[in-house]
């Protein structure tokens, strides 16, 4: 048995940031990561990180507005709040600790534009800013004494009467279970991509941490809140950034015109992402797409500046379909990419369970609503990671004993040998590939009433099926066979849940956009929908609805 002070559940820019804050205050904690912590999903963000600088001009006013503009009104007021008054203080400080932000001919941090937003507030290392704020985070955090299970996967949170008293844990390495004990647990296990297929996040983003507190009785959040982005590369679904178009792309349909002129005079191709992905799918449903794709043009920025600003780009256009972003324009389509929904927190990170945090993608504090900005999420994980870990800090101090109880322990360790013992079955990879096939399917850029309750007859066939699948692989040591089942179980739990969202919202607000209700409805849906795991009801889920904070901004029809 290990025990900590703080035991933070992932090891991405949430949960270094909130490790950060625990070392800095001379506490004993540590990070699980079911990876190195320099591949967790972070890594890949490309674009950069938002912050209202005042000394630009720009203000936490108008920062908190487009956020609040781009969720459609679903975000927590006083969420966004937070976030926008920290945001400057926030990126300022990851500078200092080492990151090389990309700099202006002034010397001054440079800025560039990104979607949903009138002011050029995004801060950026080239095209790779979520790897260089991982690095740093990461190195600070070594520096400080944090401790590291690295390439340990946790099955189960400890729960004593409702308390949250740390985790199970299995090490990948030699297939040892072991208990983490901890005073309090912060969830910092990013978002559940992977739940759609194809998906712009990384193969091991499954929701865990989603499913392993909703397991333990916390409410999920406006699950339906599933973000296409505008720009995913054909026949791939990798990213490419929206910084393309902050940097000046155009969006071309199959007569070469600019779109985006129809659907947003204003904004154009900086538009929300959700109103983007829309008029994207609109062209292409309406035959003015090329293979199912449209074309994001990038040759009037000339070979230089795309090299130097956009090179992680150029590279990714160039290795998978040999296209030239100088010479050619890019196909491109909307691609699953981001969870707006996740683990009800208030301001602070704390859960409804006592001793449970949780902070970044996997966390809904509220302040992304029914569609993110671009570069906000990245602002999202430092922020409220270190706000978990500070308001952590302060409940630990009256938290006397932690548990002896090694039964969780037993239980688990029976129950992943029963998973092993099981004949041949389901293949893993099937069943995985038919769930998130068919949650694109049904929740998709549109949905509506039928697509969502196919979606959820295929769910109930697949949950059939899952104590069926098997795990070919025996053997003790990087028993991924044995992950890849255990995962599959968090998905499922997580396609639950944002199927129930969707079912529950009866109208189209930010990313649920529902065809056979197409508007949005303030006086009925102005509210977030709670999906509780609840073993005393039909299906083991139970729906509650939460209101919406509202401190100044008045909704208003949202046009850009
Ligand atoms: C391709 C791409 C580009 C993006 N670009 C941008 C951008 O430019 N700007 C922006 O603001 N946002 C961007 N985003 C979104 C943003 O990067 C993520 O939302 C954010 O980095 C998530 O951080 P996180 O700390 O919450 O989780 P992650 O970085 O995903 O980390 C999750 C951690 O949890 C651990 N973990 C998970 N399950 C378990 C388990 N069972 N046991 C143990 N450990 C576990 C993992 O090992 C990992 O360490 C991008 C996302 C993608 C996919």
């Amino acid at each position: 048995m290990y025990e900590h002070d703080i035991l933070i559940i992932g090891a991405g820019l949430a949960g270094l940031r909130a490790a950060v804050e625990g070392v800095k205050n001379g506490l004993d904690v540590a990070v699980v990561s079911k990876v190195h912590p320099v591949r967790s999903h972070s890594n890949a963000a490309q674009g950069g990180i938002n912050a209202p600088l005042t000394d630009r001009g720009d203000d936490w006013e108008g920062h908190a507005y487009d956020t609040i503009k781009g969720s459609d009104f679903l975000a927590d007021q006083d969420a966004v709040e937070v976030m926008s008054r920290e945001a400057g203080d926030a990126v300022i400080e990851l500078e200092r600790m080492g990151v090389i932000f990309t700099r202006g001919e002034d010397g001054k941090l440079g800025t560039r534009a990104f979607g949903g937003q009138k002011v050029a507030r995004t801060f950026f290392v080239g095209a790779i800013t979520g790897s260089a704020l991982l690095h740093v985070l990461f190195e600070q955090s070594l520096k400080l004494g944090l401790n590291v299970y690295e390439e340990w996967f946790v099955t189960k949170l400890i729960m004593e009467d409702g308390i949250c008293k740390g985790v199970v844990a299995y090490d990948i390495k030699n297939g040892e279970l072991h208990t983490i004990k901890a005073k309090a647990v912060i969830m910092a296990t990013g978002g559940n991509g992977r739940v759609f297929e194809p998906s712009t996040q990384a193969l091991i983003c499954t929701g865990d941490g989603l499913s392993l507190a909703y397991k333990a009785g916390a409410p999920l959040m406006d699950m339906e809140m599933i973000q296409y982005h505008p720009t995913t590369l054909a026949r791939t679904g990798i990213l490419l950034s929206e910084a393309a178009r902050g940097e000046g792309a155009y969006l071309l349909n199959s007569k070469g015109e600019r779109f985006m002129e129809k659907y947003a005079p204003d904004y154009m191709e900086l538009a929300s992402r959700d109103v983007v992905s829309r008029s994207e799918q609109t062209e292409i449903d309406e035959g003015r797409g090329i293979d199912g794709n449209v074309m994001l043009d990038l040759r009037h920025l000339g070979r230089d500046y795309i090299e130097k600003r956009l090179g992680y780009l150029q590279e990714v256009s160039l290795e998978f379909l040999g296209i030239d972003m100088a010479e050619e324009p890019v196909p491109v389509r909307p691609g699953m990419h981001y969870l707006m929904g996740g683990i009800k927190t208030d301001l602070n990170g704390a859960t409804q369970i006592p001793g449970l945090y949780a902070a970044g993608e996997c966390a809904n504090v509220s302040v992304h609503g029914a569609n993110r900005l671009g570069a906000n999420s990245l602002l999202d994980t430092v922020v409220f990671g270190r706000r978990s870990a500070e308001h952590a800090i302060e409940y630990i101090k009256s938290v006397k004993q932690n548990s002896n109880s090694e039964n969780d322990l037993k239980l688990e360790s029976k129950r992943l040998q029963s998973i092993l013992d099981r004949p041949k079955g389901e293949n893993i990879a099937n069943l995985r590939n038919d769930m998130a096939v068919n949650m694109t399917k049904g929740i998709g850029v549109w949905r509506d009433q039928k697509s969502i309750e196919n979606a959820l007859s295929n769910l109930h066939d697949v949950k059939n099926r899952l104590p069926k699948i098997s795990v070919e692989h025996k053997g003790k040591f990087f028993n991924t066979n044995l992950i890849f089942a255990l995962e599959l179980e968090f998905m499922v739990d997580n396609a639950e849940a944002i199927i129930h969202g969707a079912i529950t919202r009866k109208e189209s607000r930010g990313a649920h956009y529902r065809t056979d209700m197409p508007e949005r409805d303030d006086k009925n849906w102005l509210k977030h929908t709670l999906v509780y795991h609840d073993t005393n009801r039909e299906n083991n889920v139970r729906i509650e609805t939460a209101p919406v904070t509202i401190t100044k901004w008045e909704p208003v029809k949202r046009v850009y």
